[in-house]
Parts: C-alpha cells; sequence; structure tokens
C-alpha cells in the first residue's frame, strides 16, 4: 500500500487527489467501527476506483462542504471525529508529547498520524504561535492561514475557542501568552502551561503534541511538567535530510555540521531519560509497527485510524506544506531522492562526518 506523497521534499512526501469522498462518508458514519469500514472501503476504491465512486455524487450537500468550501474542518467536526473512539476527557492530566530533532526530517508527517489518534492532538509548531497570530505576509497583508483552511488562526474555530477558553480562565487574550517566556515554571502561571491546558480542555484530548524541534523550548516543557512531557526524538538518514535542506537552501557543509550538532546536543540532554526515537524511514516503512513503538511508552494503543492520517482535519501552526495540502489519501512511499541529487563524493563526506549521530540512533536510547 505503500504510495504517497507528490512534491513535500520536507517530509520526502507527495501529494496527490481528493480528499473529501472520504471525509464525507466518516462524517456520516455513525460509530467507529463504521467509520473504520468507511476507512477500508475508501483504500479499497482509492486503489481501484470503485463503487465508492458514487459518494461523489452526495458530496456537495454534505454540510461539512457547505460551511467549509470544502477544505476547512472546525471544532465541530474535530468533536466528531473525536466520538471514533471513547475520548479521554480533560478531567485526566494533560500530557505533553513533544517532537524534537532536525528539520526535515518528517516531522509534520509524524504529528499528523499522531494526531489521527482518538485521544491525542497535534498543534504544529506551537512556539510559533505568537508569530503567526500577528504576522501578515509582507506582499498580500494576509495573516497566517490555519492549517484547516481558515485564513488566519483567528478565523479557525478551534484557535479561536481556545481563545475564548484562556479569556473566560485568565482574562487574557491568547495573543497576550508569550509562549517562548521559558522563565516560569509554575504550572499555574506559565504562559506555555495556559495554552497547552486550553488545547487539551477544548478539544476534550489529553495529549497535546507540540512539534516546535527547539532545544530550548523542550529543556523548559521537561523541567516544568517531568514526566508528563514525553520527547519522540525523529531522525532521517542524513543524506536524506541533508539532500532536502541543500535543495532548499544551497549550501553544504553547514548542513551537516548543524545535523551532528542537533543530535550530539538532544543526547546530552536527554541522556538516560525517558524519551522516544523514530526514524523516518521506519515510519513510512512500517508506519503501524513503528507507531505502536512511540505510544506504548506514555500508555496508549496503536489505532487503525493512525493509517489515515491524511483524511483527519488539523489546526497546525507552523510545519512544512504537507499539513496544508493534505493528501486524497494517507498512503506513503520513501523519499530516496538524495540518491539522485548527491554526488558519490557528497555521499562518502555526509557518511564520513555523521559517524557521531549515528550513535544515537543506534544506541541505548532508541525504545
Ligand atoms: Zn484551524
Amino acid at each position: 500500500m505503500l504510495g504517497i506523497v507528490k512534491d513535500c521534499p520536507e517530509a520526502g512526501i507527495l501529494l496527490t487527489g481528493n480528499m473529501l469522498r472520504t471525509r464525507v462518508a466518516l462524517e456520516s458514519a455513525p460509530n467507529r467501527q463504521n467509520r473504520l469500514d468507511v476507512v477500508a472501503r475508501h483504500r479499497a476504491t482509492a486503489r481501484t476506483g470503485g463503487p465508492e465512486a458514487a459518494l461523489e455524487d452526495k458530496a456537495p450537500d454534505a454540510p461539512c462542504l457547505k460551511q467549509s468550501s470544502g477544505l476547512a474542518l472546525g471544532l465541530t467536526d474535530l468533536r466528531r471525529t473525536k466520538g471514533l473512539r471513547g475520548i479521554a476527557k480533560a478531567e485526566a492530566k494533560m500530557r505533553v508529547i513533544y517532537i524534537a530533532g532536525a528539520s526535515h526530517t518528517g516531522s509534520t508527517l509524524l504529528a499528523m498520524m499522531l494526531n489521527a489518534h482518538p485521544e491525542i492532538i497535534a498543534v504544529g509548531e506551537l512556539f510559533k504561535l505568537n508569530m503567526k497570530l500577528t504576522a501578515k505576509n509582507a506582499e498580500s497583508g494576509a495573516q497566517a492561514p490555519c492549517s484547516c483552511g481558515a485564513s488566519s488562526l483567528w478565523q479557525c474555530e478551534f484557535w479561536s475557542q481556545v481563545n475564548q477558553h484562556i479569556q473566560s480562565k485568565a482574562n487574557k487574550s491568547l495573543n497576550d501568552l508569550d509562549v517562548q517566556a521559558y522563565t516560569d515554571f509554575n504550572e499555574n502561571s506559565a504562559p506555555n502551561a495556559a495554552v497547552f491546558r486550553a488545547i487539551s480542555e477544548v478539544s476534550e484530548k489529553k495529549f497535546v503534541v507540540d512539534s516546535s524541534k527547539d532545544l530550548a523550548r523542550m529543556s523548559y516543557l521537561l523541567k516544568m511538567w517531568d514526566s508528563n512531557c514525553h520527547p519522540i526524538v525523529i531522525i532521517r538518514d542524513p543524506k536524506g535530510q541533508i539532500s532536502s535542506v541543500k535543495n532548499k537552501y544551497g549550501g553544504f557543509f553547514a548542513h551537516i555540521l548543524r545535523y551532528e550538532r542537533v543530535y550530539e546536543q538532544l543526547r546530552r540532554r536527554l541522556g538516560s531519560s525517558p524519551h522516544s526515537v523514530v526514524r523516518y524511514e521506519d515510519l513510512v516503512a512500517a508506519p503501524e509497527r513503528t507507531l505502536r513503538s512511540i505510544l506504548q511508552p506514555i500508555g496508549l494503543d496503536f489505532d487503525p485510524l493512525q493509517l489515515n492520517w491524511g483524511e483527519i482535519p488539523n489546526h497546525f501552526v507552523g510545519g512544512n506544506r504537507l499539513r496544508r495540502l493534505r493528501p486524497s489519501n494517507s498512503e506513503l512511499i520513501l523519499d530516496e531522492r538524495w540518491k539522485h541529487n548527491l554526488t558519490r563524493t557528497q555521499v562518502n563526506v555526509i557518511d564520513l562526518l555523521t559517524i557521531g549521530s549515528r550513535r544515537f540512533r543506534k544506541g541505548p536510547h532508541r525504545n
């Protein structure tokens, strides 16, 4: 079933087709088993062009299409997807899953797969929240859109609910809370604690995924929440990661040094403390087994819906294009374009200079 995604060098994925049919059918399926059946049927249809195509005729009448122009699914839809399975209530203590590692390693794909779990919400690179709430495009003056299709986070139903929740609790706007303030470790007063808590309570999901990948932020969250913050380190073959960054920004040696520095700093910071390690290549080749290994340390089971990650609505801050150009299916193929984009000499240089990070990949940290 490995197929995939087009045109997303950061995650090595290619996007194809239209996801609306599956989403409409998911909306109308009355219970979790029916929804799983829908997923299975649509996967088969994607491969064979079978009878599910009839659903397309009904799509224009679907409420979610009327309200969202076929793109933006809001909080109502988010809550409906939670009905796929018993959802952890907000009274359970909120926990943070923090994705760490270098850029261009597939962290957005991993976040989308985690977001598809009924007990998890992923919100992208949360350390960019204030910037995205205020930034405007220099040419158009437009604000940064939400991955759900809303023209800005302020226009997004989910983030609007988070803002209202914070206003009701602390009489502050969401943008009054500086998520890059790393000096307050008190769960009752820290801006980050208020934002995470509001996300968890509005979505009614116990686990909140932050894929910021910033080391200082990870250290801060670990100090504040200790075992209630679980880091997942994502690693990609350095040849694939460096080739991807090189294609986007040019240069070469600086990317190798940066790659090594990121994983050396993570190795020192995390030491023997609890964390998971996932390889991008494993996630693509064996998603179920790999997701199981990630979820087991935090007490969760793999859910089959996670293989349907492309059809689950999300409200990501930051991250790569994949979060916005949501695919019509969730099939995957491994991006190994580095085999064509790098010279033999460049491959040898990368192999020679990334010996240090290989200790991380193969070391005792891996679950
Ligand atoms: Zn949104």
